[in-house]
Formats: C-alpha cells, sequence, structure tokens
C-alpha cells in the first residue's frame, strides 16, 4: 500500500480487538456483532422484519424525506453526479425505508408491516466524539396504521432493546406535534413571540426565526433557553384528534411502567414528522447525548411522492452512541471471538498434522486454530491464550509415530494423553 494512507477522519475501522484512536475507544468486531444479534432477537420477539436498502439513494428523495430546511440536507450530505443523476450517501434510512414501501407496494402484503434496519450512514459534520461521517444505526418501522399502540410499541421496542443490553441511565422525553395544521399556527405564535427578542438571538437562530423558527427550540444558547421558558408550546396549538391520540399514547407507555418525561420543545430537526416525538438520552456520552430519536411521520409518504398519506411510526438509534454509554456505565460483552480448540503443534510432521486436523475438526463444528509461524512451545501457548481456547491438544513429532497427543483444559489445567484417532470424540 501507497506509504501513509489513513481513514477518513470522522470514519474509523471496526478491528478484531477494541482499540483507542484519538481518544475514544473502538469496540472489536466481535462486540458489535454481539449487539448486532441481541437487537435482531429483540427486533424478532417483538415481529420486526429487516429490510436492507442502498447506502445510495437519489439526492432528491433524501431532500424531500428529510426536508430541505434541515441541517442534513442543506450542510451534511454526500452527494455524487454521475451522467444525470445526482446521488447521496443516505444520512438516515427513513425515507429509503419509506421509498421501499411504496416501490414495491407492501401495503398490500396484508396488515401493517413492521421492519427494521441496521447499517451505515453518512453525514458530513464535524467529527467529534459521538459525532462521526460515517456512523451506524440500528432503527424500526410500523407502517400502515396510526393506531397510538404502534407509537407505544416502536417505543416500547426502542427501550427493550437498551434493557436487554444493560443500559441502565437514560432519560426518554415525549412530545406531540399535531398534525400538518397545528405546526403553521405554531409556527407563527413562535414567531411573534420572538420578533420583538430578535436583536437577542444568535445569527443563526435569527436566520432560523425566518426560516424555520420552530428550530429555535433546541437552541443550547442559555440566553435563548430562557426566552424560551416564556414561549408559547405546540401542545397549544395541536387539533384535537393529535391530543386524543397523544393522550392514549402516553395511557400505553403508563400501562408498560415505561417513564417518560413531557418535554413541549422536543420538536427533532426532521420535517417530516407529525404527532409522536420521542428521544431517548444518556447522561454519560457528553454533548451528543441523543442514543436514538422518533416518531410518526405520516407525511413521509407524500412528501416522497405518494398521492395519499401512509401512517407510520419509527425510531432510529446510533451504535456509536450506544457503545458509548455501555462503556460509560461499565457495561462490558462477551467475547464472541474464542476459539474452542487450539493445537500446539512442535515439528514439521506434527505442524503439517495439525494443519489437516484443524480442517477436519472445523468441518466437525469446532472453532480451532493453530500456530501458522512454527514458533516454540511457549509462544503457542501463549497464542492459545490470547485466543481464549478452552482446550489445547498439544502434538510433537514423537506424540505423533505412537498415535497420541495431549489434551488439556485451560480452564481447569487437567491434562492427560489421548490417542489422535479419539481427539474429536474427547473435545466433544
Ligand atoms: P437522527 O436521525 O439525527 O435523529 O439520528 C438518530 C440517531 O443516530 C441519533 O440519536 C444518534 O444516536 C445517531 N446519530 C446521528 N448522527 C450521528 C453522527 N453524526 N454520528 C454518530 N451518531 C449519529
Amino acid at each position: 500500500m501507497t506509504k501513509g494512507f489513513r481513514n477518513i477522519t470522522g470514519t474509523f475501522d471496526i478491528l478484531p480487538d477494541r482499540y483507542t484512536s484519538d481518544g475514544s475507544t473502538v469496540e472489536s468486531s466481535g462486540a458489535w456483532r454481539y449487539v448486532e444479534r441481541r437487537i435482531c432477537d429483540v427486533m424478532a420477539r417483538y415481529g420486526f422484519r429487516e429490510i436492507r436498502t442502498p447506502i445510495f439513494e437519489p439526492t432528491e428523495l433524501i431532500a424531500r424525506g428529510v426536508g430541505q430546511l434541515t441541517d442534513i440536507v442543506s450542510k451534511e450530505m454526500f452527494t455524487f453526479e454521475r451522467g444525470d443523476t445526482n446521488y447521496a450517501l443516505r444520512p438516515e434510512l427513513t425515507a429509503p425505508v419509506m421509498r421501499a414501501y411504496l416501490q414495491h407496494h407492501l401495503d398490500q402484503r396484508g396488515g401493517v408491516q413492521k421492519l427494521f434496519y441496521m447499517g451505515p450512514c453518512f453525514r458530513a459534520e464535524r467529527p467529534q466524539k459521538g459525532r462521526y461521517r460515517q456512523f451506524h444505526q440500528f432503527g424500526a418501522e410500523i407502517m400502515g396504521t396510526d393506531d397510538a399502540r404502534s407509537d407505544a410499541e416502536t417505543i416500547a421496542l426502542m427501550m427493550e432493546i437498551y434493557r436487554v443490553l444493560g443500559l441502565k441511565q437514560f432519560k426518554l422525553r415525549l412530545n406531540s406535534l399535531g398534525d400538518e395544521h397545528s405546526r403553521p399556527k405554531y409556527r407563527e405564535a413562535l414567531t411573534k413571540y420572538f420578533e420583538p427578542y430578535a436583536n437577542d438571538l444568535s445569527q443563526t437562530s435569527r436566520q432560523r426565526l425566518q426560516s424555520n423558527p420552530l428550530r429555535i427550540l433546541d437552541t443550547k444558547i442559555e440566553r435563548e433557553r430562557e426566552l424560551l421558558s416564556g414561549a408559547p408550546t405546540l401542545l397549544e396549538f395541536i387539533d384535537d384528534d393529535s391530543r386524543k391520540h397523544y393522550e392514549s399514547v402516553k395511557a400505553c407507555l403508563d400501562d408498560l411502567g415505561i417513564v417518560f418525561e413531557e418535554d413541549p420543545f422536543l420538536v427533532r430537526g426532521l420535517d417530516y414528522y407529525t404527532r409522536t416525538a420521542y428521544e431517548l438520552e444518556s447522561p454519560n456520552v457528553g454533548a451528543q447525548s441523543a442514543l436514538a430519536g422518533g416518531g410518526r411521520y405520516d407525511l413521509l409518504a407524500m412528501e416522497v411522492g405518494n398521492d395519499t398519506p401512509v401512517p407510520a411510526v419509527g425510531f432510529a438509534a446510533g451504535f456509536e452512541r450506544l457503545f458509548l454509554a455501555l462503556a460509560a456505565e461499565g457495561v462490558t460483552f462477551p467475547d464472541s471471538d474464542s476459539v474452542e480448540v487450539f493445537i500446539v503443534a512442535l515439528g514439521d510432521r506434527a505442524q503439517q498434522w495439525a494443519f489437516g486436523e484443524a480442517v477436519r475438526l472445523r468441518a466437525h463444528g469446532l472453532s480451532v486454530a493453530y500456530d501458522l509461524r512454527g514458533r516454540s512451545m511457549k509462544a503457542q501457548m501463549r497464542e492459545a491464550n490470547r485466543q481464549g481456547a478452552a482446550k489445547v491438544v498439544i502434538v510433537g513429532d514423537d506424540e505423533l509415530d505412537v498415535g497420541i497427543a495431549i489434551l488439556r483444559d485451560m480452564d481447569t489445567g487437567d491434562q492427560g494423553s489421548v490417542e489422535l484417532s479419539a481427539i474429536r470424540d474427547a473435545l466433544k
């Protein structure tokens, strides 16, 4: 390889062993796989089935589906052109999943569609801890119903995933955004409220006051947060049906004992949300505290070209922040990469035998390793330890000649000789 190439800033390699780079820990590929499997297990218990979509989509789909005025579309997309088409690396998966749902007429397969996904997403953000340019999301969507139970079910599913993985400290915030008529009214009221204070606002918020005043609610600036305490809230403007829907969602969560905090200023960055909005935060991951966010997005289907709305609700969560939060709480993962058997071989013929025997044992379902560099007995034992082998088979040319090997149990330290022909049974 050409000298000096490195991965692009804001991306990272996932290696067989965990490592630390620029102050951030990247978990091992085994830990990633463990977490992915646990997530898949919970998804299955909840009746969600996996969908995989391409990592690039027409830019137009993302722009419409996520919203032109969002930071994601206006500033953070990785786009490229080929021929007449402009493509974007997906910054999230809800719009792609909706595209697939509409394209493949999944609504005609009977009942609602409960879909989950996981995979990489791309946003050209300023990289920092918990914020990357290629990051990984998992998420779930229920498409084809506006029943409040489906909103609550996505929340219950999300909370179950974090519970199973061992996360204990978090805060769930909940709000309702009303329908498509509530927000314009609220937007107007908010503009009216903030206008007299325009000179007190930051430049960004002043711009937002013109373009999308709801985004001022996301502000982290102290003075603006003070102003917010007197601002009108969305709940004052939502329609009766949305209000009832919100009450039902809350009742469902109460029913399950899921603790949440109502946050009248929770709006989320994406434009297609209606009614329910929620966010899960960890107190332990610093500035990037949002672990997951979700809500109802009944208008997305029309935004991406469908004639009628498709009621739908779901959430998206980040793997990297999940790992940060778990690490902060001291949660560790079982090492799924350890081998069952390590063959220590000394001498040319024994090494050749180890090679063949490893392959034969693997064919019988055991995970087996051996030394590929012909090192000393001590070095091979160290390697067996490093790989977490439960059993070690030790064989030299002399043992080979008389058809025996030594079998050692690494946990107990017990060892004894076994006939080569009986090794497979002895390892069972
Ligand atoms: P969003 O689609 O912005 O609501 O993001 C959903 C979740 O994805 C967030 O709560 C984060 O956990 C994760 N996420 C979003 N952007 C990034 C990023 N740049 N780096 C790491 N995780 C991210």
